[in-house]
């Protein structure tokens, strides 16, 4: 299986990354795509894929809520990152709607430009959505061509915001903790995502899955992830690790081979 979106390298893991990463390892994960939210997390995200440099696979990007008054210069260190070549997706990029409305100009823009950026350097683009398909939409349809590949990750969307996905035919969904949620109609809609669209994330540490919510998210639970979607899918936990192990490979360009048992 493959964690496509993991903070591991968060102030939460740093007592016990080490023993995180080898829980994983041994519960099926054999690989981690881990995204950058600013120049901050730079270092520390390089210094954990620097460690583990066969399974740890960084990205690089300015998140939505880190897109402050010195958004230009964020984006001018995403750009000189992206040129020295090490980088397997632009992420996490996106919109975010919930934490910050006042920036929303600035937003959009930081998304366009990294947009871009991405189609240039033929990378993948790791899409953060929180209540802004719409935003985010308009955006793709104006600037949306077919080499602009990616993943909605932790998709939480409804049926048509998965039709309108689809219908770039480029991206993917991350599915996460959120589907295990009692109190979520995320099942539903993944009952009609088809397994190709799908990749598996934790983003830990957050969006614990049941029954450990309230606690530490951590990479080794992608195992309760993928039985949840076998679940909703009356498919084996095998077909549903193959398949999404298979998309994430493609999606992020992972080396093979991938699978060491
Ligand atoms: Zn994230």
């Amino acid at each position: 299986m493959i964690d496509t979106h993991a903070h591991l390298y968060s102030e939460q893991f740093s007592a016990d990354c080490d023993d995180v990463i080898r829980k994983a390892l041994e519960s099926g994960v054999e690989y981690f795509v881990i995204p950058a939210t600013d120049s901050e997390t730079y270092e520390p995200m390089m210094k954990l894929c620097g460690a583990y440099p066969k399974i740890c696979f960084p990205a690089i990007g300015l998140h939505p809520t880190s897109v402050g008054d010195n958004y230009a210069d964020e984006l001018k260190f995403v750009e000189k990152q992206l040129e020295t070549n090490q980088f397997t997706a632009v992420g996490e990029i996106g919109i975010d709607c919930y934490w910050s409305l006042d920036n929303i100009v600035r937003q959009r823009e930081a998304f366009e430009i990294q947009l871009k950026l991405a189609e240039h350097y033929h990378l993948p683009v790791i899409i953060h959505a929180r209540e802004s398909f719409r935003e985010i939409f308009n955006i793709l349809d104006r600037v949306h061509t077919d080499g602009l590949k990616g993943v909605f990750h932790s998709f939480t969307g409804t049926k048509e915001d998965y039709l309108k996905i689809k219908e770039y035919k480029t991206f993917k969904t991350g599915i996460g903790g959120v589907v295990t949620f009692k109190n979520s109609n995320l099942s539903q809609v993944v009952e009609m995502i088809p397994l190709t669209d799908i990749v598996l994330e934790t983003d830990a540490p957050y969006l614990t899955p049941h029954p450990y919510r309230g606690k530490r998210n951590e990479s080794a639970y992608i195992p309760i992830i993928a039985r949840k979607i076998a679940e909703i899918k009356k498919l084996s936990i095998d077909e549903v690790d193959r398949i999404t192990s298979e998309n994430a490979k493609t999606l992020f360009n992972l080396p093979e081979p991938y699978s060491i048992r």
